[in-house]
């Protein structure tokens, strides 16, 4: 398969396959668009009752709202265009991701909670042909009460294993039609833990792309400088936080310990020009010392099942496909 990454802006391993939409498909793409749709059922049923079983609440997600991820100033964001539209006289914006909403829904009411997240980036063109971004996708979003980077690690472990093991056995047919039974291979836990540093130290700029086509086991990398929410010890330099790369293709989920202090949030915000105006409640509720200490992190669901089916393009694990850059009718 093709080494694909998400370099955050350099385009390398440009892909020459684009997904088309469904009316213009033959016959044997369609049979192998239905066997990616039964992967992804099976996907989504799994991670749900796994997350339900571990005692998390699945909450309904939001789509427009005055607070969402800044995507600023993560190097990995490349956003053309930033979406605000007027609703009964507020300023509200499709979610690029419910970050604050988990912050708030973790601190106050939900213990646990996960929620299958329609998010809208409008990626630059570019990156119609890295085989990686779509201008609409859905992340399982999940936030655990006191969790520790750790904790969270560990227990994605446990679902990427069984989620791989479970498809393997009951989507077999469809991974065979689809050229992946024999390669797809349940991982090994612990997976490896790499500090972004050292990488950089090892392989230079190009760390991530070198990783990613190295590696035959999904790793982990940490200490990733990014946005306001994600905790960095102002002390060391370093941030608790931590992405899953997947051998051979790249980024699959971010995630981090939270930030829950109000002067260190703030600091944060004005250091990176993120506007506070769009973030009163998170800032009230961290002034009142409502806002709990918490870790989660986002799973990119097309990316997953991109994996899984061998997909040419994560487009193709979309029925009605969303390319940076092409938009079709449907
Ligand atoms: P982020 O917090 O930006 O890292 O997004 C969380 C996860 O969502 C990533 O690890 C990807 O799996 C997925 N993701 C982010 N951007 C895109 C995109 N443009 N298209 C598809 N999946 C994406
Ligand atoms: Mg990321």
């Amino acid at each position: 398969m093709k080494v694909m990454v998400d370099t955050g802006g350099a385009e390398s391993g440009a892909i020459s396959y684009l997904p088309r939409p469904l009316e213009e498909l033959s016959e044997a793409e369609l049979e192998r668009k239905l066997c990616i749709s039964r992967v992804t059922t099976h996907v989504l049923r799994y991670l749900t009752s796994e997350f339900v079983r571990c005692g998390f609440e699945w909450l309904l997600p939001v789509i427009f709202s005055e607070s969402t991820d800044p995507l600023w100033p993560d190097p990995g964001a490349s956003v053309e265009k930033r979406i605000e539209v007027e609703i009964y006289g507020r300023t509200v914006r499709p979610m690029m991701s419910m970050i604050v909403h988990k912050m708030v829904a973790a601190s106050l009411a939900y213990p646990r909670l996960f929620t299958l997240s329609p998010n809208i980036r409008i990626e630059r063109r570019e990156r119609a042909t890295t085989g990686m971004h779509a201008y609409e996708f859905t992340q399982l979003d999940f936030e655990g009460r006191d969790a520790t980077s750790r904790d969270i690690m560990a227990f994605v472990e446990k679902v990427i294993q069984g989620l791989t093991g479970s498809v393997k056995k009951e989507r077999s047919e469809e991974l065979k039609h689809l050229g992946r039974h024999d390669c797809l291979r349940v991982p090994e836990a612990p997976f490896r833990v790499y500090d972004r540093e050292e990488l950089k130290e090892r392989y230079g700029e190009e760390w991530e792309t070198q990783l990613i086509s190295e590696s035959d086991e999904p790793v982990w990398i940490t200490n990733l400088p990014r946005e306001f929410y994600d905790f960095e010890d102002f002390e060391t330099g370093t941030w608790d936080n931590y992405d899953l790369v997947l051998p051979r293709y790249g980024e699959v989920l971010s995630g981090s310990r939270r930030e829950w202090e109000y002067d260190k949030i703030v600091e944060k915000m004005e250091r990176d020009g993120v506007r506070k105006e769009n973030y009163k409640v998170l800032l009230k509720l961290a002034r009142e010392g409502r806002l709990k200490p918490s870790a989660g992190a986002g799973i990119g669901i097309e990316r997953l099942v991109g994996w899984i089916t061998g997909a040419r393009h994560i487009g193709e694990t979309q029925p009605f496909p969303r390319i940076p850059s092409i938009v079709y009718e449907l």
